[in-house]
Formats: C-alpha cells, sequence, structure tokens
C-alpha cells in the first residue's frame, strides 16, 4: 500500500521534500467496515492550508501522517452491510492506494449516471461551492455582471455558467489565452480577461461595462484588489478562497490600505461574506438535483486535467499552486 505522507511544513510555496512516499501493509477491515481502493484522487488548493499548523477551520495534517483528500473508491472487501465488492463510493482517504473506512465516511456512487470522477469536482466538494457561493451569497439577478476569478478552474468555471444561466453577465479572470479562450469558447462566458496581461486593469474595465455586481473572489492578492475598485453599489463579494496568498510568508510591503477598503465597503454598502462549502452541506440535495439537470441538458461544461499515478500527485499539487492545472485536477491512482 502506497502513500504520502506530510514530511515537513512547508515555508512558502511547499517543495518535493514536503512529501513523502512510504509503503505499508494493505489495511484489513474491521467489523461495519470496508477496505477500498483508491480509484481517483482530488487535489484541491485547500490542502495547503492543512500543511500549516496555523489556527484554521480545520485541523492541520501532523507531520508523518497521510495527506488528506477526497477521493473515488472501490470497494475491495466489505464487511458492511449494504456494500460489496465492486461498489464505487465517495470517500476522504487521502493520498494512499488502500484504506479501510467506516459506514458513516463513505456514500456510494452509481457509476450508471456520471462519470464517477465527477463526484470529486463540478458534481462534488468544488460544484457545491461554486453554487453556494453563488447563488446564497452572491444573489445574481438577470442582467447583473457577474465576475469570477480563477474562472478556468473547478469552482471557478462553474460560477461563471450557472452566472449565465441565471441571466447574468459572466466575466472570468484566468491566467493566460488559452484558459482565457476556454472560457469563453467552451464555457460560454461572455469574457474572459488575463490578468497576467500588462493592461489587465484597462481589460477589466472594458469586459465591465456597467461595473461590477457580483465578484466571486477565488484568489484575492492584486486580482481581488482590480475587482474591488470596479463595484457597483450594493455589489456582493463572495469570498471563496485566497490561492494568490496561500504560500505568503509575510505581509506585502506598503501603505495600510484597510481604512480605503473598509472605506469603500462602506459607501458603496459592499456585502462581503467569506464561507467554507463544509458548513453548507445541507444545500447538496438542491445542488445535486440542479447541477444532475444542467450536465444532462448540457448547460454546464467541465473539463478535467488528469495526472496518472500517485507518486505524480506532489509535483501536481505544487503546479495546482502555480496554475499549471488546466480544469479539475485529479490522481487517477488506480484503474477505473
Ligand atoms: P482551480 O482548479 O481553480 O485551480 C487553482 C487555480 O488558481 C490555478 O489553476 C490558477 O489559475 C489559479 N491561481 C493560482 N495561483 C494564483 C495567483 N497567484 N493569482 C491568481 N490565480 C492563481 O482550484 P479550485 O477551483 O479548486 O479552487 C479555487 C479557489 O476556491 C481556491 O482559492 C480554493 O481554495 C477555493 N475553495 C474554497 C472553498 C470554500 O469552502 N471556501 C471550497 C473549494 C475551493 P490561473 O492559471 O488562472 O491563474
Amino acid at each position: 500500500n502506497r502513500r504520502i505522507v506530510l514530511a515537513e511544513r512547508p515555508q512558502g510555496m511547499p517543495t518535493p521534500e514536503t512529501f513523502r512516499l512510504e509503503e505499508g501493509p494493505v489495511p484489513t477491515p474491521g467489523p461495519d467496515q470496508v477496505l477500498l481502493r483508491t480509484v481517483w484522487l482530488s487535489l484541491d488548493p485547500y490542502m495547503r492550508g492543512r500543511m500549516s499548523a496555523a489556527k484554521s477551520y480545520a485541523q492541520p495534517v501532523e507531520i508523518g501522517d497521510v495527506m488528506v483528500g477526497g477521493t473515488v473508491c472501490e470497494v475491495v472487501q466489505s464487511n458492511a452491510e449494504g456494500f460489496g465488492p465492486g461498489d464505487l463510493v465517495l470517500a476522504q482517504t487521502g493520498w494512499q492506494e488502500y484504506a479501510v473506512a467506516g459506514l458513516k465516511a463513505v456514500q456510494k456512487l452509481d457509476p450508471g449516471a456520471f462519470p464517477p470522477s465527477l463526484a470529486l469536482g463540478t458534481l462534488g466538494m468544488p460544484g457545491l461551492t461554486a453554487y453556494v457561493g453563488l447563488l446564497d451569497i452572491g444573489e445574481p439577478r438577470n442582467g447583473e455582471t457577474v465576475v469570477v476569478s480563477a474562472a478556468a478552474g473547478a469552482v471557478g468555471s462553474v460560477v461563471g455558467q450557472i452566472a449565465r444561466i441565471k441571466g447574468c453577465r459572466a466575466v472570468g479572470i484566468a491566467g493566460g489565452k488559452d484558459k482565457c479562450d476556454y472560457v469563453t469558447g467552451t464555457l460560454g462566458f461572455d469574457a474572459c480577461v488575463d490578468y497576467k496581461a500588462p493592461d489587465f486593469m484597462q481589460r477589466l474595465k472594458e469586459a465591465c461595462p456597467g461595473g461590477i455586481d457580483v465578484y466571486f473572489d477565488n484568489v484575492g492578492g492584486d486580482v481581488a484588489d482590480a475587482c474591488m475598485a470596479l463595484l457597483n453599489n450594493f455589489a456582493r463579494v463572495p469570498v471563496c478562497g485566497r490561492i494568490a496568498n496561500y504560500n505568503d510568508t509575510e505581509l506585502p510591503p506598503g501603505p495600510n490600505r484597510v481604512p480605503q477598503l473598509m472605506g469603500l465597503v462602506l459607501t458603496r454598502r459592499l456585502k462581503v461574506q467569506g464561507f467554507i462549502v463544509s458548513d453548507r452541506w445541507h444545500r447538496m440535495a438542491d445542488f445535486h438535483h440542479d447541477m444532475g439537470g444542467w450536465l444532462r441538458d448540457g448547460r454546464i461544461k467541465y473539463r478535467e486535467d488528469v495526472v496518472e499515478g500517485l507518486e505524480k500527485a506532489p509535483e501536481a499539487f505544487i503546479g495546482l499552486l502555480q496554475g499549471r492545472n488546466f480544469g479539475k485536477l485529479l490522481v487517477r491512482v488506480g484503474p477505473d
């Protein structure tokens, strides 16, 4: 049983030395447990937070422990009623080939309904994040302009497509021409702006002639800064992620701009609200119903970036923090 553990806490960007590949025996399931073989491992930006010991909304991974992560697994052996060998389940078994899990920690998947990997992306945690962040916090109204950063990624791609379904103008922000072309050409956003281009601010303004009503913030940093300046009165800002800042080791230099930002919040009557998707699992049934329909009707499109083999997970994860993934990042750990 190969597994990848946290070898040391990274300072700044993780490196290959942050992780260690280990081998151990395949575990034996106890009463009411199943033995699982990992098929798909999801790599997600939140894992950077779990590598740090700083206080957060979730417990950190301890040094030497298996890295956490959502997985789609096949049941190999079952001591649990209702589960048999060959069943596919959604689990949280992390970066390893085999694991045992109790009944409450797994959820059976219907292999005929959708490709199983979607349970880790558009039909899973990232999709639900987009759905609750946009609809419950962003409250988009017909004709409004919704801007989302990391628009080619797992969450952002869904945000813009739901915005379009709700009758909004969807504007993406992404790194590079290929991703921007995909966001407008395949996903059907009205515009997409490359934040790495020298004239980013000008192009963003042009893409949002009526200002911004909802800015769905996936990245923080300079991109968020640029969007804040264009917010309309009564705009909403679901604060979803800060990936541009996850590897920061200190505050950026420069003047203290908190008063300016809070002044903007006041005078433009902004709603700026952070959220964590795990507080919102109760929306899963509505989400599944809507998203299942949109996928079946072809109204939501998705793209997966698949890496082959567990040993590739560290490099792929480091790439995610640098924008090298193109679509939902997944590791195929074993045959489906
Ligand atoms: P993505 O699939 O979008 O991958 C991450 C992308 O972030 C990269 O591809 C890259 O795209 C972009 N990025 C990386 N570094 C920077 C940077 N310095 N500045 C701007 N963009 C950058 O990931 P997800 O869709 O899974 O996650 C998106 C965000 O949502 C993350 O911040 C994540 O932490 C957050 N999230 C929050 C949840 C919550 O409960 N609040 C739940 C799930 C996700 P590009 O090439 O375009 O730069």
